[in-house]
């Protein structure tokens, strides 16, 4: 991952290195930042963000949540993700719009009128899991629980959800995995450190539900959509841990992972430890979304330059 020229901060475009905060920033201290993660794809129209509206959409609900103040509008927000591409010359890229609170004084709960920074960095950054998005990744189930209900709310895209992604991850690292796999506080399954989880039995596609500490992703709505439209059955249901050795396939989905799939868990392989039918149709169904193969019939694809 490199780091370009230009990023948003605080209504403008600006040198990369300009952008600086204070050692007293209250998001460093207390996790309160809220953020997203965006992709934009090369497609023939030129660089086109997915799904953009609906990743602002969850920014704000997130920032809804911890009672942060954007300051600007959701319209506000696209158009200087689009500038930002558009001032880097960027084809393809990684885009991470941040809301955190600043520097404004300690303590826990902010003063009133404290200040709110906003900022949209792009970066180049290929396949999340490395080589493992066409290999298949190799995962085990952490040893740390996801956050219960009523603790850490999962739906909002906050940077403290991420100490729970970040144990989940270097345990699965330190043991040799691609990833780890976290169960929720019941002890069914949830989701991966920074994806969510799809499974294939006999044919049907199987995930958590909304309701299983989960982040909603948008890919994985994005998987559910198009499973639809390719006549895959699929299903959101609660699932013991023992259906991830007893799957035929499996796959993660994020907007950084996109579609991996997964070749064995805790060292026992899925299916023939190959990418299955079901995976490859989805994997197939969602990347032709950005050569054309896929007709976008949802306006999924925002242009950054339309003609
Ligand atoms: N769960 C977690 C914990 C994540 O960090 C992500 C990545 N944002 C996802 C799921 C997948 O979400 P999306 O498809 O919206 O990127």
């Amino acid at each position: 991952m490199s780091h370009t020229a230009f990023l948003w901060h605080n209504g403008r475009i600006k040198p990369w290195a300009e952008a600086n905060v204070h050692v007293s920033t209250h998001a460093l201290h207390y996790g309160s930042s809220v953020f997203e993660g965006e992709r934009v794809y090369a497609t023939p129209n030129g660089p086109a963000y997915f799904r953009l509206a609906d990743h602002t959409r969850r920014l704000f609900e997130s920032a809804k949540v911890y009672e942060i103040d954007i300051g600007y509008s959701e319209a506000e927000i696209d158009a200087a993700c689009h500038e930002v591409i558009r001032a880097n010359g960027m084809q393809s890229a990684y885009v991470r719009p941040i809301v955190f609170r600043g520097a404004g004084g300690l303590g826990v709960l902010p003063k009133d009128g404290a200040p709110v920074d906003v900022a949209i960095m792009a970066m180049a950054w290929g396949a999340y899991l490395g080589d493992a998005a066409e290999r298949g990744a190799d995962v085990c189930v952490s040893s740390w629980n996801r956050p219960a209900p009523n603790t850490i709310p999962s739906w909002a895209k906050a940077g403290g959800n991420y100490l729970s992604s970040q144990l989940i991850g270097l345990e699965a690292r330190r043991g040799g995995y691609d990833e780890g796999i976290a169960l929720g506080h019941n002890g069914l399954l949830s989701e991966g450190a920074g994806e969510n989880l799809f499974l294939v039995k006999r044919g049907k596609l199987v995930t958590p539900p909304s309701s299983a500490g989960i982040l909603a992703g948008i890919t994985r709505d994005s998987v559910l959509t198009l499973a639809a439209e390719l006549g895959i059955e699929a299903e959101e249901r609660e699932l013991p841990r023992e259906a991830l050795y007893t799957a035929d396939e499996m796959f993660m989905t994020g907007t950084a992972a996109e579609i991996t799939p997964v070749r064995s868990v805790d060292r026992k392989s899925v299916g023939n430890g190959k990418p299955g039918p079901v995976t490859r149709a989805l994997r197939e169904a969602f990347f032709g979304l950005f050569d054309g193969r896929t007709h976008d019939k949802w306006g999924w694809l925002d242009v950054v330059d339309p003609t």
